[in-house]
């Protein structure tokens, strides 16, 4: 059955198979869970909620908290404005949130809810306390993807909650865009270590990748605080981490209180963590970069040369997220390696574009393109093979298939667990990378090569 998919290319316009991105709703939830004392609601069916929240719970393997609106019938003839409305009371009596997250589903959306609206009269009649914020995000699946809706939400916190008191801080505000709470820890310990403040946007260590003490906590202690979210109004500066995730919220600051936004990728591998700790440089006290960065940085390069020899043009496909995926094409450019598929599940001509303009001049036979699938990637891979896959979980039908080793990164990954513990981000993070990449050749080789070839020491 998983060898079902053909040779033969037929170019399709309206039909995706095994789609390589997922819903608007999932990235809106990820990005609320980043706010301390938030509570994340999906305005919508009870059955969007729960497969966003076991979605997210099977790729952190944490409780992922959530509540709905719970449509039936009637609220999608009629509207949600009083579901939403008995939801708000509900929450605000039961879990005692800070803020509430509002996004919307596809259901509400085609019905048209007009959210500020119903959370004003909401407000009116009492379902929200005093002191009690509700913000909210459109977020309709039927255009975009879990990307869009991470960079909608993320936007709407600052839209709703940044403020100017016209005293500027000497603090930077960091958007990091979707990846891993691990990620997230990361990029603050390098910006911690370059002696820059700052807060980050959202923040889901301490969240999602909590340690077990034996109580629950429905609101873990970590995630960016409400006064720390309204001072970002007063940041010096902004520095964006991927285009599609964090450079719209960046400059909806920028246009809201205008705080200047520095719009970098993400900090993957030698090059693009080099321009993320320069940018840090101009906000450092002294501009130096801090010894244990420059340790990290050698160690990276050392890794690299003493490897290279295994990633010379290795033919690498390489599917996911548009940020993350631009990030890893540059980091496997540098290796050496040949990424000749990269496709991403989200629309973006951007992607394309920067797709094109890093592998043109090395592997201008490239396949580049948005909004695929893994289906077609499959079929490529058919009609031409590759060495490894770079991909999420789902990769992992054609890597059995077809015998390719597959590195899993990205958003999301089922079956395995240290995505959430170790960053792939900074260059730590890239060590990280080339060894899950060497590994996987090695694997690979020892089980597959003639005797002859079967080596101890590799
Ligand atoms: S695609 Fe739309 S209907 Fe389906 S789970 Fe996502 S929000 Fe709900």
């Amino acid at each position: 059955m998983l060898n079902a998919t053909t040779k033969n290319i037929i170019e399709r316009k309206a039909l995706r198979v095994n789609a390589a991105k997922t819903c608007q709703p999932i990235g809106a939830m990820y990005a609320s869970l980043g706010i301390h004392g938030c509570m994340p609601h999906s305005h919508g069916s009870q059955g969007c909620c729960s497969y966003h929240r076991s979605h997210l719970t099977r790729h952190f393997k944490e409780p992922v908290i959530a509540t709905t609106s719970s449509f039936t019938e009637g609220a999608s003839v009629f509207g949600g404005l009083a579901n939403l409305t008995q939801a708000l009371k509900n929450i605000f009596t039961i879990y005692n949130p800070d803020i509430v997250a509002v996004h919307t589903t596809c259901l509400s959306e085609v019905i048209g809810d007009d959210v500020p609206t119903i959370v004003r009269r909401a407000r009116e009649e009492g379902a929200v306390p005093e002191g009690k914020i509700v913000i909210h995000a459109n977020t309709p699946s039927f255009v975009g993807s879990h990307i869009t809706g991470f960079a909608n939400m993320t936007s709407a916190i600052v839209k709703y909650l940044s403020e100017k008191t016209g005293e500027t801080k000497e603090q930077v505000t960091i958007f990091p865009g979707f990846v891993e709470p691990a990620d997230m820890r990361e990029i603050k310990r390098i910006t911690k270590l370059m002696g820059v403040p700052f807060v980050m946007l959202p923040d889901t260590s301490g969240v999602l990748d909590g340690g077990l003490d034996g109580n629950y906590t429905m609101f873990p202690k970590g995630g960016a605080t409400l006064p720390e979210i309204r001072s970002t109004g007063d940041s010096a500066a902004s520095i964006a981490l991927g285009h599609f995730t964090a450079h719209p919220s960046a400059l909806t600051l920028e246009s809201k209180h205008k705080v200047p936004a520095t719009l970098l990728e993400m900090p993957f591998g030698v090059a693009g963590t080099d321009e993320f700790v320069q940018t840090l440089r101009a906000f450092s006290p002294g501009g130096a970069v801090a010894p244990e960065i420059e340790e990290d940085r050698g160690r990276l390069v050392d890794a690299i040369s003493d490897m290279q020899q295994y990633f010379h043009k290795k033919r690498v496909a390489v599917a996911g997220d548009p940020d993350q995926v631009i990030g890893y094409v540059r980091f496997l450019l540098e290796l050496g390696a040949h990424p000749c598929y990269v496709i991403t599940g989200s629309k973006g001509n951007a992607f394309e574009q920067r797709i094109h303009e890093l592998l043109d001049p090395v592997v201008p036979d490239a396949k580049i393109k948005q909004q695929s699938d893994f289906f077609e990637l499959h079929q490529w891979i058919k009609n031409e093979p590759v060495d490894v896959i770079v991909a999420n979980t789902y990769g992992k039908f054609v890597s059995r298939v077809e015998d390719i080793p597959l590195v899993r990164v990205g958003f999301p990954i089922l079956d395995r667990v240290g995505h959430r513990y170790f960053p792939t981000v900074g260059y730590v993070g890239a060590l990280r990378f080339l060894d899950m990449l060497t590994n996987a050749l090695f694997d690979k080789k020892d089980r597959t090569c003639a005797e002859e070839w079967f080596e101890l020491v590799q």
